[in-house]
């Protein structure tokens, strides 16, 4: 079983956590339907290292960041919001 690290309570078994997606720069509301769509249904799908925005659902509620390998699955590290670089 896959096991993440929730920077506030430490590694968990993967079911208590759900994806939510990748780190996005909401539009201004003076923009075009086709940038809304871009920002709703486009998603880069990386091979190979990826941030993602997770959220430890089952335990504290808290989202964070995490970068993983998306081929090896290598969780590589994870980080509270604040903390992005
Ligand atoms: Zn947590």
């Amino acid at each position: 079983m896959l096991r993440l690290p929730c920077p506030y309570c430490g590694e968990r078994d993967e079911p208590e956590f759900r994806f939510a997606g990748e780190p996005a720069v909401r539009p201004g509301s003076d923009v075009g339907d086709a940038v809304w769509a871009a920002y709703l249904y486009m998603r880069s799908n990386e091979k190979g290292p990826h941030r993602e925005v997770w959220s430890h659902a089952g335990g504290c509620g808290q989202f964070f960041l995490l970068e993983r390998d998306t081929v090896s699955h290598a969780v590589l590290r994870a980080l509270r919001p604040g903390e992005a670089s």
